[in-house]
Protein backbone atom coordinates (compact mmCIF):
# COMPACT_ATOMS: atom_id res chain seq x y z
CA UNK A 1 0.00 0.00 0.00
CA UNK A 2 1.44 3.93 -1.22
CA UNK A 3 3.03 5.26 2.20
CA UNK A 4 3.79 9.31 2.07
CA UNK A 5 5.19 11.07 4.94
CA UNK A 6 5.92 14.65 5.80
CA UNK A 7 8.65 15.13 8.31
CA UNK A 8 9.09 18.26 9.49
CA UNK A 9 11.50 18.87 12.21
CA UNK A 10 9.80 21.52 14.63
CA UNK A 11 12.29 24.27 14.92
CA UNK A 12 9.78 26.72 13.38
CA UNK A 13 6.69 27.37 11.66
CA UNK A 14 6.22 25.78 8.29
CA UNK A 15 6.74 27.75 5.01
CA UNK A 16 5.67 27.48 1.49
CA UNK A 17 9.31 25.44 0.68
CA UNK A 18 7.98 23.14 3.91
CA UNK A 19 4.51 22.92 2.04
CA UNK A 20 5.69 21.35 -1.56
CA UNK A 21 7.09 18.67 0.42
CA UNK A 22 3.59 18.15 2.57
CA UNK A 23 1.31 18.63 -0.40
CA UNK A 24 3.40 16.31 -2.77
CA UNK A 25 3.24 13.37 -0.21
CA UNK A 26 -0.26 14.07 0.51
CA UNK A 27 -1.69 14.07 -3.04
CA UNK A 28 1.04 10.97 -3.79
CA UNK A 29 -0.96 8.93 -0.97
CA UNK A 30 -4.48 10.41 -1.54
CA UNK A 31 -4.38 9.45 -5.25
CA UNK A 32 -3.10 5.90 -4.14
CA UNK A 33 -6.09 5.59 -1.87
CA UNK A 34 -2.94 4.57 0.39
CA UNK A 35 -1.49 6.28 3.94
CA UNK A 36 -0.44 9.97 4.93
CA UNK A 37 2.15 10.39 8.00
CA UNK A 38 2.65 13.01 9.54
CA UNK A 39 6.30 12.40 11.37
CA UNK A 40 7.60 15.03 13.95
CA UNK A 41 11.30 14.90 13.60
CA UNK A 42 11.69 15.79 17.00
CA UNK A 43 15.28 13.92 17.98
CA UNK A 44 16.71 17.41 19.02
CA UNK A 45 15.43 18.45 22.40
CA UNK A 46 17.06 21.56 22.07
CA UNK A 47 15.86 22.90 18.79
CA UNK A 48 12.85 21.14 18.92
CA UNK A 49 9.73 23.03 20.79
CA UNK A 50 6.42 21.96 21.95
CA UNK A 51 4.61 25.63 19.86
CA UNK A 52 5.93 24.27 16.48
CA UNK A 53 4.33 21.01 17.05
CA UNK A 54 1.18 22.43 17.40
CA UNK A 55 1.59 25.13 14.77
CA UNK A 56 2.77 22.94 12.39
CA UNK A 57 -0.15 20.65 12.89
CA UNK A 58 -2.74 23.84 13.09
CA UNK A 59 -1.20 24.82 9.45
CA UNK A 60 -1.68 21.68 8.00
CA UNK A 61 -5.57 21.62 9.14
CA UNK A 62 -6.32 24.72 8.16
CA UNK A 63 -5.09 24.04 4.60
CA UNK A 64 -7.33 20.73 5.03
CA UNK A 65 -4.20 18.08 4.52
CA UNK A 66 -5.13 15.49 7.00
CA UNK A 67 -2.86 13.11 8.15
CA UNK A 68 -3.80 9.45 8.95
CA UNK A 69 -1.62 8.90 11.56
CA UNK A 70 1.80 10.84 13.72
CA UNK A 71 5.11 9.78 14.81
CA UNK A 72 7.42 11.33 17.10
CA UNK A 73 10.50 10.55 16.35
CA UNK A 74 11.61 11.44 20.30
CA UNK A 75 9.01 8.33 21.32
CA UNK A 76 11.04 5.98 19.31
CA UNK A 77 14.74 6.00 20.45
CA UNK A 78 14.72 2.83 21.54
CA UNK A 79 13.94 1.48 18.18
CA UNK A 80 16.98 3.87 16.99
CA UNK A 81 19.04 2.17 19.99
CA UNK A 82 18.23 -1.02 18.14
CA UNK A 83 19.85 0.06 14.68
CA UNK A 84 22.49 1.47 16.12
CA UNK A 85 23.08 -2.08 17.48
CA UNK A 86 22.68 -4.05 14.32
CA UNK A 87 25.01 -1.32 12.34
CA UNK A 88 27.50 -2.26 14.84
CA UNK A 89 26.87 -5.94 14.97
CA UNK A 90 27.33 -5.56 10.96
CA UNK A 91 30.54 -3.56 11.54
CA UNK A 92 29.00 -0.56 9.34
CA UNK A 93 29.43 1.98 12.40
CA UNK A 94 32.72 3.53 13.64
CA UNK A 95 33.21 5.88 16.32
CA UNK A 96 35.42 9.23 15.59
CA UNK A 97 36.72 12.06 17.90
CA UNK A 98 37.66 14.48 15.75
CA UNK A 99 36.62 18.02 16.71
CA UNK A 100 35.11 19.80 14.68
CA UNK A 101 38.40 22.21 14.51
CA UNK A 102 40.16 19.23 13.21
CA UNK A 103 37.87 18.55 10.65
CA UNK A 104 38.00 21.72 9.39
CA UNK A 105 41.76 21.68 9.52
CA UNK A 106 41.29 18.40 6.94
CA UNK A 107 38.99 19.85 4.79
CA UNK A 108 40.77 22.99 3.96
CA UNK A 109 44.24 21.43 3.15
CA UNK A 110 41.85 18.80 0.92
CA UNK A 111 40.40 21.45 -1.06
CA UNK A 112 44.17 22.84 -0.98
CA UNK A 113 45.25 20.00 -3.03
CA UNK A 114 42.09 20.35 -4.93
CA UNK A 115 40.51 17.26 -3.62
CA UNK A 116 36.55 16.66 -2.83
CA UNK A 117 36.56 17.77 1.09
CA UNK A 118 35.33 14.09 2.40
CA UNK A 119 36.21 12.55 5.34
CA UNK A 120 39.59 10.73 5.69
CA UNK A 121 38.58 8.20 7.82
CA UNK A 122 41.33 8.51 10.09
CA UNK A 123 39.21 7.10 12.99
CA UNK A 124 38.91 3.50 11.29
CA UNK A 125 42.60 3.42 12.16
CA UNK A 126 42.28 3.92 15.59
CA UNK A 127 42.99 0.88 18.33
CA UNK A 128 40.86 0.17 21.00
CA UNK A 129 43.54 1.36 23.35
CA UNK A 130 43.79 4.86 21.47
CA UNK A 131 40.07 5.19 21.37
CA UNK A 132 40.02 4.48 24.99
CA UNK A 133 42.25 7.26 25.07
CA UNK A 134 40.53 10.17 23.17
CA UNK A 135 37.17 8.91 24.85
CA UNK A 136 38.85 9.54 28.31
CA UNK A 137 40.23 12.99 26.83
CA UNK A 138 37.62 13.83 24.94
CA UNK A 139 34.11 12.20 25.66
CA UNK A 140 32.31 10.18 23.33
CA UNK A 141 32.92 10.22 20.02
CA UNK A 142 31.05 10.68 17.26
CA UNK A 143 29.38 7.25 15.19
CA UNK A 144 29.74 7.19 11.61
CA UNK A 145 28.36 5.08 8.82
CA UNK A 146 30.58 3.60 6.96
CA UNK A 147 29.90 4.11 2.71
CA UNK A 148 30.64 1.07 0.55
CA UNK A 149 32.68 2.64 -2.10
CA UNK A 150 30.14 2.04 -5.13
CA UNK A 151 28.03 3.85 -7.17
CA UNK A 152 24.29 4.53 -5.53
CA UNK A 153 22.52 4.28 -7.97
CA UNK A 154 18.13 5.26 -8.06
CA UNK A 155 15.62 6.49 -10.60
CA UNK A 156 14.60 9.59 -9.13
CA UNK A 157 10.50 10.62 -9.76
CA UNK A 158 11.38 13.64 -10.36
CA UNK A 159 15.29 13.77 -11.50
CA UNK A 160 15.36 10.55 -13.45
CA UNK A 161 18.34 8.17 -13.11
CA UNK A 162 20.94 9.31 -10.52
CA UNK A 163 23.93 7.79 -9.98
CA UNK A 164 26.75 9.25 -7.23
CA UNK A 165 29.68 7.96 -6.07
CA UNK A 166 30.04 6.89 -2.02
CA UNK A 167 33.75 7.54 -2.72
CA UNK A 168 32.82 11.14 -3.27
CA UNK A 169 30.86 11.85 0.13
CA UNK A 170 31.93 11.46 3.64
CA UNK A 171 30.70 8.80 5.80
CA UNK A 172 27.61 10.13 7.71
CA UNK A 173 27.47 10.87 11.17
CA UNK A 174 24.65 8.79 12.57
CA UNK A 175 25.31 9.95 16.44
CA UNK A 176 26.57 12.62 17.85
CA UNK A 177 28.90 12.82 20.53
CA UNK A 178 25.86 13.27 22.86
CA UNK A 179 24.69 10.47 22.08
CA UNK A 180 21.66 12.44 20.32
CA UNK A 181 20.83 10.17 17.06
CA UNK A 182 20.58 12.24 14.22
CA UNK A 183 17.84 12.44 11.39
CA UNK A 184 19.57 10.68 8.58
CA UNK A 185 19.59 7.52 10.92
CA UNK A 186 16.21 7.75 12.71
CA UNK A 187 14.30 9.00 9.34
CA UNK A 188 15.48 5.32 7.61
CA UNK A 189 14.39 3.16 10.72
CA UNK A 190 11.12 4.94 10.13
CA UNK A 191 10.60 4.87 6.33
CA UNK A 192 11.66 1.07 7.21
CA UNK A 193 9.22 0.35 9.83
CA UNK A 194 6.49 2.30 8.64
CA UNK A 195 6.39 0.76 5.58
CA UNK A 196 7.10 3.84 4.05
CA UNK A 197 6.63 3.78 -0.04
CA UNK A 198 7.25 6.93 -1.14
CA UNK A 199 9.43 9.78 -0.27
CA UNK A 200 9.46 13.33 -1.64
CA UNK A 201 11.62 16.11 -0.39
CA UNK A 202 13.86 18.69 -1.44
CA UNK A 203 16.68 18.59 -3.91
CA UNK A 204 19.00 19.45 -1.00
CA UNK A 205 18.28 15.86 0.32
CA UNK A 206 19.60 14.07 -2.89
CA UNK A 207 22.90 13.16 -0.90
CA UNK A 208 21.35 12.18 2.30
CA UNK A 209 19.76 9.60 -0.16
CA UNK A 210 22.40 8.40 -1.38
CA UNK A 211 23.58 7.32 1.85
CA UNK A 212 20.28 6.64 3.53
CA UNK A 213 19.68 4.14 0.53
CA UNK A 214 23.08 2.08 1.76
CA UNK A 215 21.85 2.32 5.31
CA UNK A 216 18.31 1.02 4.48
CA UNK A 217 19.85 -1.69 2.55
CA UNK A 218 22.52 -3.13 5.77
CA UNK A 219 19.65 -2.69 7.65
CA UNK A 220 17.94 -5.51 6.02
CA UNK A 221 15.23 -2.96 4.67
CA UNK A 222 14.16 -2.27 1.01
CA UNK A 223 14.40 1.55 -0.21
CA UNK A 224 11.45 2.98 -1.04
CA UNK A 225 11.02 5.25 -4.28
CA UNK A 226 12.76 8.91 -3.90
CA UNK A 227 11.19 12.10 -5.80
CA UNK A 228 13.44 15.03 -4.99
CA UNK A 229 11.69 18.16 -6.13
CA UNK A 230 13.52 21.63 -7.30
CA UNK A 231 13.93 24.34 -4.27
CA UNK A 232 11.86 27.64 -4.43
CA UNK A 233 13.24 30.99 -5.51
CA UNK A 234 11.85 34.04 -5.35
CA UNK A 235 10.03 35.88 -8.62
CA UNK A 236 13.84 37.07 -9.74
CA UNK A 237 15.49 33.58 -9.48
CA UNK A 238 16.82 34.85 -5.83
CA UNK A 239 17.77 32.37 -3.48
CA UNK A 240 14.45 32.04 -0.87
CA UNK A 241 15.72 30.35 1.91
CA UNK A 242 16.26 33.85 3.91
CA UNK A 243 13.05 35.05 2.94
CA UNK A 244 10.94 32.13 3.87
CA UNK A 245 10.91 33.38 7.53
CA UNK A 246 8.15 35.67 6.17
CA UNK A 247 6.81 33.15 3.88
CA UNK A 248 5.28 31.02 7.05
CA UNK A 249 2.31 29.34 6.21
CA UNK A 250 0.39 31.85 9.38
CA UNK A 251 1.95 34.72 7.87
CA UNK A 252 0.13 33.96 4.59
CA UNK A 253 -3.23 33.08 6.38
CA UNK A 254 -3.09 36.35 8.34
CA UNK A 255 -2.49 38.57 4.95
CA UNK A 256 -5.54 36.59 4.21
CA UNK A 257 -4.54 34.00 1.29
CA UNK A 258 -7.30 31.49 1.30
CA UNK A 259 -6.07 27.84 1.39
CA UNK A 260 -7.37 26.60 -1.97
CA UNK A 261 -5.21 29.64 -3.60
CA UNK A 262 -2.05 28.30 -2.12
CA UNK A 263 -2.72 24.89 -2.55
CA UNK A 264 -3.69 25.61 -6.09
CA UNK A 265 -0.55 27.12 -6.80
CA UNK A 266 2.08 24.83 -5.04
CA UNK A 267 0.33 21.46 -6.92
CA UNK A 268 1.46 23.32 -10.01
CA UNK A 269 3.99 25.39 -9.72
CA UNK A 270 7.48 23.88 -11.17
CA UNK A 271 5.02 21.72 -13.80
CA UNK A 272 3.99 21.64 -17.29
CA UNK A 273 0.64 21.79 -16.24
CA UNK A 274 -0.86 25.53 -15.74
CA UNK A 275 -1.86 26.91 -12.31
CA UNK A 276 -5.92 26.44 -12.72
CA UNK A 277 -7.77 27.53 -9.11
CA UNK A 278 -9.30 24.56 -7.69
CA UNK A 279 -12.16 24.96 -5.30
CA UNK A 280 -12.06 20.95 -3.57
CA UNK A 281 -8.93 19.13 -2.54
CA UNK A 282 -10.52 16.35 -4.37
CA UNK A 283 -9.74 17.94 -7.53
CA UNK A 284 -5.88 18.64 -6.95
CA UNK A 285 -5.78 14.89 -5.66
CA UNK A 286 -7.22 14.10 -9.05
CA UNK A 287 -4.97 15.89 -11.84
CA UNK A 288 -1.84 15.60 -9.73
CA UNK A 289 1.35 13.97 -11.19
CA UNK A 290 4.75 14.11 -10.03
CA UNK A 291 6.03 13.37 -12.96
CA UNK A 292 4.99 16.53 -14.73
CA UNK A 293 7.42 18.27 -12.48
CA UNK A 294 10.75 19.46 -13.66
CA UNK A 295 14.52 19.51 -12.13
CA UNK A 296 14.69 23.48 -12.64
CA UNK A 297 14.26 25.74 -9.79
CA UNK A 298 11.09 26.89 -9.30
CA UNK A 299 10.00 30.61 -8.81
CA UNK A 300 7.63 31.64 -6.25
CA UNK A 301 5.86 35.00 -5.96
CA UNK A 302 3.83 35.38 -3.23
CA UNK A 303 1.63 37.85 -4.84
CA UNK A 304 0.39 35.20 -7.45
CA UNK A 305 -1.52 34.12 -4.12
CA UNK A 306 -3.68 37.41 -4.01
CA UNK A 307 -5.25 36.82 -7.56
CA UNK A 308 -6.42 33.60 -6.99
CA UNK A 309 -7.48 33.81 -3.50
CA UNK A 310 -10.08 37.11 -4.89
CA UNK A 311 -11.36 34.29 -7.47
CA UNK A 312 -12.01 32.08 -5.04
CA UNK A 313 -13.87 34.16 -3.34
CA UNK A 314 -15.44 35.63 -5.80
CA UNK A 315 -17.39 32.18 -6.18
CA UNK A 316 -18.44 31.72 -2.96
CA UNK A 317 -22.06 31.98 -2.19
CA UNK A 318 -22.90 33.63 0.87
CA UNK A 319 -23.28 30.86 3.55
CA UNK A 320 -19.74 30.74 3.04
CA UNK A 321 -19.10 34.17 4.06
CA UNK A 322 -21.97 34.73 6.50
CA UNK A 323 -19.84 35.04 9.73
CA UNK A 324 -17.79 37.49 8.24
CA UNK A 325 -20.30 39.66 7.42
CA UNK A 326 -22.52 39.03 10.53
CA UNK A 327 -19.18 39.83 12.44
CA UNK A 328 -19.29 43.11 10.74
CA UNK A 329 -22.52 44.10 11.80
CA UNK A 330 -24.24 43.66 8.48
CA UNK A 331 -28.05 43.69 8.72
CA UNK A 332 -29.09 40.05 8.34
CA UNK A 333 -31.53 41.19 5.35
CA UNK A 334 -28.70 43.37 3.61
CA UNK A 335 -26.17 40.48 3.96
CA UNK A 336 -26.88 38.80 0.46
CA UNK A 337 -26.96 42.41 -1.48
CA UNK A 338 -23.97 43.30 0.57
CA UNK A 339 -21.81 40.34 -0.25
CA UNK A 340 -23.22 40.34 -4.19
CA UNK A 341 -21.42 44.22 -4.00
CA UNK A 342 -18.35 43.01 -2.13
CA UNK A 343 -17.17 39.65 -3.73
CA UNK A 344 -16.16 41.33 -6.71
CA UNK A 345 -14.54 43.99 -5.39
CA UNK A 346 -12.09 42.15 -2.45
CA UNK A 347 -9.20 40.28 -2.91
CA UNK A 348 -9.25 39.16 0.47
CA UNK A 349 -11.82 39.14 3.23
CA UNK A 350 -10.39 41.70 5.28
CA UNK A 351 -11.24 44.15 2.39
CA UNK A 352 -15.19 43.48 3.28
CA UNK A 353 -14.20 45.92 6.55
CA UNK A 354 -13.74 48.82 4.27
CA UNK A 355 -16.76 48.27 2.48
CA UNK A 356 -19.05 47.76 5.07
CA UNK A 357 -17.62 51.11 6.85
CA UNK A 358 -18.75 52.76 3.80
CA UNK A 359 -21.93 51.62 3.70
CA UNK A 360 -22.63 52.40 6.91
CA UNK A 361 -20.42 55.90 7.34
CA UNK A 362 -20.67 57.33 3.84
CA UNK A 363 -17.08 58.30 2.05
CA UNK A 364 -15.42 61.27 2.29
CA UNK A 365 -16.98 63.01 -1.06
CA UNK A 366 -14.43 63.66 -4.30
CA UNK A 367 -15.32 66.73 -6.09
CA UNK A 368 -13.40 68.11 -8.32
CA UNK A 369 -13.50 72.05 -8.65
CA UNK A 370 -15.60 72.40 -11.59
CA UNK A 371 -18.42 69.87 -10.07
CA UNK A 372 -19.31 71.97 -6.82
CA UNK A 373 -22.83 73.48 -8.31
CA UNK A 374 -23.77 70.60 -9.92
CA UNK A 375 -23.17 67.93 -6.91
CA UNK A 376 -25.08 70.85 -4.74
CA UNK A 377 -28.00 70.64 -7.07
CA UNK A 378 -27.77 66.58 -7.28
CA UNK A 379 -27.49 66.12 -3.71
CA UNK A 380 -30.53 68.52 -3.45
CA UNK A 381 -32.38 65.88 -5.70
CA UNK A 382 -31.35 63.04 -3.64
CA UNK A 383 -34.15 61.81 -1.67
CA UNK A 384 -33.54 60.93 2.31
CA UNK A 385 -32.28 57.59 3.53
CA UNK A 386 -33.50 54.79 3.35
CA UNK A 387 -32.25 53.43 0.32
CA UNK A 388 -33.09 50.72 -2.34
CA UNK A 389 -32.00 49.20 -5.66
CA UNK A 390 -34.09 51.84 -7.36
CA UNK A 391 -32.69 55.12 -5.96
CA UNK A 392 -29.87 55.37 -7.97
CA UNK A 393 -31.65 55.12 -11.22
CA UNK A 394 -34.63 56.90 -9.56
CA UNK A 395 -31.85 60.00 -8.52
CA UNK A 396 -29.78 60.12 -11.61
CA UNK A 397 -32.73 60.44 -13.81
CA UNK A 398 -33.63 63.10 -11.99
CA UNK A 399 -30.32 64.95 -12.18
CA UNK A 400 -30.12 64.32 -16.01
CA UNK A 401 -33.78 66.41 -16.27
CA UNK A 402 -32.89 68.72 -14.03
CA UNK A 403 -29.21 69.50 -15.26
CA UNK A 404 -29.05 68.09 -18.60
CA UNK A 405 -25.79 65.84 -17.86
CA UNK A 406 -25.72 62.41 -19.44
CA UNK A 407 -23.34 59.13 -19.49
CA UNK A 408 -19.78 60.06 -17.93
CA UNK A 409 -20.30 63.40 -17.59
CA UNK A 410 -23.47 62.72 -15.25
CA UNK A 411 -22.83 59.46 -13.33
CA UNK A 412 -19.00 59.74 -12.40
CA UNK A 413 -19.01 62.87 -10.58
CA UNK A 414 -21.85 61.29 -8.73
CA UNK A 415 -20.21 58.02 -8.01
CA UNK A 416 -16.79 60.18 -6.52
CA UNK A 417 -19.63 62.36 -4.51
CA UNK A 418 -21.00 59.28 -3.15
CA UNK A 419 -17.95 57.28 -2.62
CA UNK A 420 -15.12 58.77 -2.72
CA UNK A 421 -13.49 56.67 -5.29
CA UNK A 422 -13.53 56.91 -9.59
CA UNK A 423 -14.39 53.17 -9.55
CA UNK A 424 -16.16 50.38 -7.86
CA UNK A 425 -19.09 48.55 -7.42
CA UNK A 426 -22.10 48.50 -9.13
CA UNK A 427 -23.69 51.80 -8.16
CA UNK A 428 -28.08 50.68 -7.88
CA UNK A 429 -26.31 47.77 -5.27
CA UNK A 430 -24.22 49.67 -3.74
CA UNK A 431 -26.55 52.87 -3.34
CA UNK A 432 -29.27 50.54 -1.99
CA UNK A 433 -26.54 49.78 0.87
CA UNK A 434 -25.87 53.17 1.81
CA UNK A 435 -27.27 54.48 5.12
CA UNK A 436 -26.04 57.76 4.42
CA UNK A 437 -24.12 59.84 1.81
CA UNK A 438 -21.98 62.18 3.22
CA UNK A 439 -21.93 64.76 0.64
CA UNK A 440 -25.67 65.10 1.09
CA UNK A 441 -24.52 67.44 3.90
N1 LIG B 1 13.11 16.46 9.04
C1 LIG B 1 13.72 16.44 7.74
C2 LIG B 1 13.69 17.82 7.16
O1 LIG B 1 12.84 18.61 7.56
C3 LIG B 1 12.95 15.47 6.85
C4 LIG B 1 13.53 15.27 5.52
C5 LIG B 1 12.87 14.09 4.86
O2 LIG B 1 11.78 14.29 4.29
O3 LIG B 1 13.40 13.00 4.91
O4 LIG B 1 14.52 18.17 6.36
Amino acid sequence: MTTTRFAPSPTGYIHVGNLRTALMNYLIARKAGGTFILRIDDTDPERSKEEYVDAIKQDLEWLGIHWDRIERQSERLDRYHAAADELRANGRFYEAFETPTELDLKRKKQLNMGKPPVYDRAALALSDDEKSALRAERGDGVWRFKLDHERIEWTDGVLGDISIDAASVSDPVLIRGDGQFLYTLASVVDDTEMGVTHVVRGSDHVTNTATQIQIIKSLGGTPPEFAHHSLLTGPQGEALSKRLGTLALRDLRERGVQPMALLSLMARLGSSDPVELRTEMAELVEGFDITRFGAAPTKFDVEDLFPLTARYLHDLPLEAVRPHIDALGVPADQAAAFWDMARENITTLADLEGWWTLCRDGAEPLIADEDRDFIAQAMSLLPEGPYDSDTWGSWTKAVKDATGRKGKGLFMPLRKAVTGMERGPDMSTLMSLMQTVRARG
